[in-house]
This record gives C-alpha cells, structure tokens and sequence, in this order.
C-alpha cells in the first residue's frame, strides 16, 4: 500500500484504521458533513471513544455510518442520529439531562460532555450493567444509569432541561411531558409502526406549553414499557 493509499484509508475512517483517525474521519464525513453544526456537538462526537461501547467483536466496524448489535437484540445508535439527537436538545453547560434507553452507554457518553448532570433509565439490566462499566472506563463522571421503565420518566430526579429518548414509542409519554422543566427540550421517535418512526422535538414554554417540531425520520428499536410498547413478558 502506497502513503496515498493510506491517506485515502485512514481519511475514509476505513476498518482498521487508527481509532483516533477514524473518529475524526467519522466526525468531518457523517456528522459535520450532513449538516450538524453545533461546535460542542461536534466536539463532543470527536472525542467519546464510540469503539469501546460496541459489543466484543465490533470494534473494526466502530466508525461505519450505521447501528451496530449491542446484547439483548438492541443496538448502539448509528452516530448521526446521536448528534441529530444532542443538537435537537440543544442542551447548555448547566442542564439536567434523561436518556431513556441508555443501551451500551454511547449516546450517554456524547451527552455528558455537553451536560451537567446526565441520568440514563435502561429497561434491561444486563444493559444497564454494561453501559455503568463502559461509561466507568471512558471516564464520564456526571452519568447515573438507572435499571427501569423509562417511558414513566425518572419522577425522583424530575425536572430535565433535555430527555431525549433512544427508543420508538407510539406517542410521548405523559410522564415524559410532566417532568420536562419549564423551557425544556425533548427529542424522541414516535410512529405506531415497528421500526419506522419521525423523530419529534418538543418544547415546553416557560407558562407550560408545548411547541412540537419535526426533526425527519428514523429507525429506531421500540420502547417497550407501561407508556410505549408491551413487551412480550407481560
Ligand atoms: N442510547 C443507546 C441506544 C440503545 S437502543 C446507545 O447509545 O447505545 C435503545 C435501548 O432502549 C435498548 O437498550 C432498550 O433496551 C432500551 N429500552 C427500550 N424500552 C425502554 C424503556 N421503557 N425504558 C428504558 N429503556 C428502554
């Protein structure tokens, strides 16, 4: 392989590359260059290792523009979607923050270095045991995982400045609404169909009022709880 070769492969953010490279490889090609443009979103993508929360086996596939398998049937958000996510939150230095559907610990990683405080929920608790060990090794301090049903929020932490929710559900959970603070943001897929959802931005105004936005469509898992989904164990 000529430099040139290797230059076009590290630049490409290829399998095999040097993490570091592919990283920001990932950032200029999939995040900037699809249109986020908050600096601390983009910094944030830069610098959360994305190649230690993919399940055992994946780390040559870290960077791709894609989900990737987590355990349990779920995945690891596609990159994009996380920063699509972090900038539709608009979430400042000083905010409390809920992730419902915490999965490896990846997009709670993002989010913590562009939030105070960062609780995640995570229905199932293998997941949540690995997203604690994943966030633990990359260092993020500011990060709680709960085991639980987030579609009825996190009442003992409640009010959020953003929730931003990494599942499908049928509509936003009342729950959700009710813990939201008052100018508060909150991003989540609704669709009743499995697998196909719009990704909807809701703004609670400081009298309590809710303004909705539509940030595009995406695919997401479902959210599976008392507010979304049944699940198949009752
Ligand atoms: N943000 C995660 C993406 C995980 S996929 C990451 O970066 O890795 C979505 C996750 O939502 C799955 O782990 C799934 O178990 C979880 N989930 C589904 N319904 C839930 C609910 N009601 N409460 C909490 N977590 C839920």
């Amino acid at each position: 392989m000529t430099s040139d070769d290797h230059a076009r492969r590290v630049g490409q953010g290829e399998p095999g590359g040097d993490p570091d490279h592919r990283r920001a490889a990932m950032v200029t090609n999939q995040i900037a260059g699809r249109g986020i443009m908050d600096p601390r979103v983009l910094d944030a993508m830069g610098r959360v290792p994305r190649e230690r929360f993919v399940a055992p086996g994946y780390q040559a596939f870290a960077y791709e523009d894609r989900p990737l398998p987590i355990a349990e049937g779920q995945t690891i958000s596609q990159p994009y979607v996380v920063a699509l996510m972090a900038e539709g939150g608009r979430i400042r230095r000083e905010d409390k923050l809920l992730e419902v559907g915490t999965g490896s610990g990846y997009a709670a990683a993002v989010y913590a270095r562009l939030a105070r405080e960062v609780h995640g929920i995570e229905r199932l608790p293998a997941l949540a045991e690995t997203a604690r060990r994943n966030l633990t090794a990359a260092g993020a301090g500011n990060v709680e995982v709960h085991e639980g049903d987030g579609s009825l929020g996190l009442p003992e932490h409640a009010p959020f400045d953003v929730i931003l929710v990494a599942a499908g559900g049928p509509r936003i959970p009342a729950a959700l609404k009710e813990q939201l603070a008052p100018g508060g943001r909150l991003v989540m897929p609704v669709g009743t169909g499995y697998g196909r959802q719009t990704l909807i931005r809701l703004r609670r105004d400081e009298t309590g009022g809710f303004v909705q936005d539509d940030l595009g469509a995406v695919s997401f898992v479902p959210l599976v709880g008392r507010q979304a989904w049944p699940g198949t164990d009752g």
